[in-house]
């Protein structure tokens, strides 16, 4: 790439570091924010900044909330307890949410098992995990609501092995979502019969 204005480089160097952004994309972004109005590119920059200050991670659950400890999912006592659904990210809540076939409590695991990428059990949330289900009486059905993908599968696989000895049902989505699909890809519909069909492991 050709050299430009430091500013630029920065720029392109931090957007290159979002999911799926390599160093053509990045510049695109880069030059359709020069060509946008002062004020509209100090709203955005605001915006940033007011994600990192107002967002922060339910200590219960992990998913992400505003401004408090404890999410919205977690302090609803009209949630089921007695089950929990096991999630990659914050991102398939709202996936599941929109199906209205879930009324539990969730738990986002931080990713999916990929020791080629580094994503290893003690990197992912699986001690807080098995420490919430064992410190919840009341809960009886774990979910394991993966994508049905290699990682997915590796994922569910291992938890249902370090499940296991806590003696609750673990379930999974039914098959009906095509192998490989992504639930954030998923429809209302067809995700939604995946959980109410939800089958032992
Ligand atoms: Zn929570």
């Amino acid at each position: 790439m050709r050299r430009f204005p430091e500013p630029i480089q920065n720029l392109v160097s931090a957007f290159m570091r979002l999911p799926g952004v390599g160093p053509k994309t990045a510049l695109r972004y880069v030059f359709a924010l020069l060509k946008m109005s002062k004020y509209d590119v100090t709203q955005m920059a605001r915006l940033m900044q007011e994600l990192s200050e107002r967002i922060a991670v339910c200590r219960e659950c992990f998913s992400y909330t505003e401004g408090r400890n404890i999410c919205e999912y977690c302090s609803d006592p009209k949630r089921d307890p007695r089950l929990l659904c096991v999630v990659e990210t914050s991102r398939d809540i709202s996936t599941i949410e929109n199906t209205d076939a879930f009324a539990g409590k969730y738990f986002v695991l931080g990713g999916t098992l990929n020791p080629m990428e580094g994503m290893t059990p003690d990197v992912l949330n699986v001690h807080p995990l098995l420490q919430k289900i064992s410190a919840s009486p009341a809960l009886e059905e774990i979910i394991l609501g993966f994508s049905p993908d290699v990682h997915g599968e590796m994922t569910m696989l291992y938890l249902t092995k370090q499940l296991r000895p806590l003696e609750r049902k673990i379930t999974r989505l039914a098959r009906g979502l095509p192998t490989g699909a992504s639930i954030e890809f998923a429809d209302e519909v067809t995700l939604g019969d995946a959980l109410r069909g939800r089958r032992e492991t």
